[in-house]
């Protein structure tokens, strides 16, 4: 069973986030939509197949873009499909956008600053303005309506924009909606090589072969494919799959049509796909197992209270190094949130001491960056990184997570 499918239903967004292949053009728009015919056909063959729960319709594009999205909404909801829509909200007149609340449980709306000036360094051609009015005219509508849709903004953190972000939590709370303030990757205002995105052939050194090969190897003994594979399914506008929501679409990643494939052999092209040997984002599915297993672990604090202490005497300079040792870092959880890491191919604990931390990524699921610094102010005041502190002190301390 996977989770999602994921439907591009048209083929451009209005936007240009330098952060996104979309966004800097890498992958083109077109005026090309999905015709009525084609999207039925593919609800109608995910509802027999029987292997998903969810549909979204976006992956690398603004789906309000598309004048029938509430139709579309409207005909996952025939099979009882949850349904989950990422927009940037930026566009002036968005004719479907009240009707589409009925059909919608998750809607996703995604901002990073509360002046237009600041919002526009990252959504580049957005309108803020737009989004706060569309946002104003959705939470009225589930209000008088009584909507169920869970609207959730999410404010991209890259750290140039964080003074502003309590400005947008406090006009989000007020509008009843859900706010998130999230790390997130590809800061803007840094210069990117385009090359990430513009071809996956690159020169690899006999190191990076080894660790590919390895990667390999540990996945055949495992037998466990990349969650990426095992839980969702991204889609064109025209009906072709690709590999993964992780890497962006072209000939490289795509698998075939979906409406001419039988499910196992999209599977099958998926897992054998020569571009996972080198991806060091694989995460796998049986991941949440190891997240709780540190979860009932933070509830015997006594027991981790003693393994701090052992920890104490091993390590007391290096920060880093002290949490490594403390094994309570998910490097597969930082890399699934930090894109950048897997990009870089760093070690993705370095990556959060270095970078991540300054931009309010969390470590892993159960540490929340932001809310330990909101909960324990003195903890700013030192300037240490927050799970280094929980760690080292919080826990003793009894400090609230
Ligand atoms: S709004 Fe989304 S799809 Fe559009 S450019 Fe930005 S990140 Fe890419
Ligand atoms: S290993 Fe990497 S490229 Fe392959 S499916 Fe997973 S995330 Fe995508």
């Amino acid at each position: 069973m996977l989770d999602y499918l994921y439907i591009d239903i048209v083929d451009a967004c209005n936007l240009r986030c330098q952060s996104c292949p979309r966004g800097l053009g890498i992958m083109k728009n077109t005026n090309n939509i999905i015709s009525s015919d084609l999207f039925e056909k593919i609800i109608d063959k995910t509802y027999s197949l029987g292997m998903f729960k969810r549909i979204g319709l976006y992956n690398w594009t603004e789906p309000y873009l598309h004048p029938e999205i509430d139709v579309f909404l409207q005909y996952c909801k025939k099979y009882n499909f949850e349904t989950w829509v990422s927009s940037n909200l930026s566009l002036k007149n968005i004719p479907a956008l009240k009707n589409s609340l009925k059909y919608i449980d998750y809607l996703y709306v995604s901002t990073s600053g509360f002046s237009q000036e600041v919002h526009s360094i990252n959504h580049k051609g957005g309108n803020i303005e737009n989004v706060k009015n569309n946002l104003v005219g959705i939470s009225e509508e589930k209000r008088l309506n009584n909507l169920p849709v869970n609207i959730h903004v999410r404010y991209l953190n890259f750290g140039y924009n964080s003074s502003e972000s309590e400005l947008m939590r406090d006009f989000i709370k007020n509008l009843g909606l859900n706010y998130q303030f999230d790390g997130t990757m590809g800061d803007p205002t840094e210069q990117r090589s385009l090359d990430d995105f513009v071809t996956y052939e690159m020169d690899i050194t006999e190191r990076e072969r080894e660790r590919e090969r390895e990667r390999e190897r540990e996945r055949e003994r495992e037998q466990i494919p990349c969650g990426a594979i095992s839980d969702h399914l991204p889609m064109d506008h025209e009906g072709n799959v690709f590999l993964c929501c992780h890497t962006r679409n072209c000939e490289e990643t795509k698998i075939g049509n979906f409406l001419d494939m039988s499910f196992n052999n999209i599977q099958k092209r998926r897992m054998e796909h020569y571009l996972c040997r080198r991806c060091s984002f694989y995460y796998r599915k049986n991941n949440n197992i190891a997240i709780s297993s540190f979860i009932s672990k933070m509830q015997s604090k006594n027991t981790l209270t003693q393994k701090i202490r052992n920890m104490f005497f091993i390590i007391t300079k290096n920060q880093e190094e002290f949490i490594r040792q403390s094994n309570l870092f998910d490097p597969i959880f930082y890399i699934k949130h930090n894109y950048d890491a897997a990009i870089d191919n760093t070690d993705p604990l370095h990556h959060y001491m270095t970078i991540g931390a300054k931009r309010g990524s969390n470590p892993n699921e159960w540490f929340d960056s932001n809310r330990y610094l909101a909960r324990n102010p003195d903890v700013q005041d030192y300037c240490m990184n927050p799970f280094y502190h929980y760690l080292r002190y919080g826990i003793k301390e009894n400090r609230d997570l």
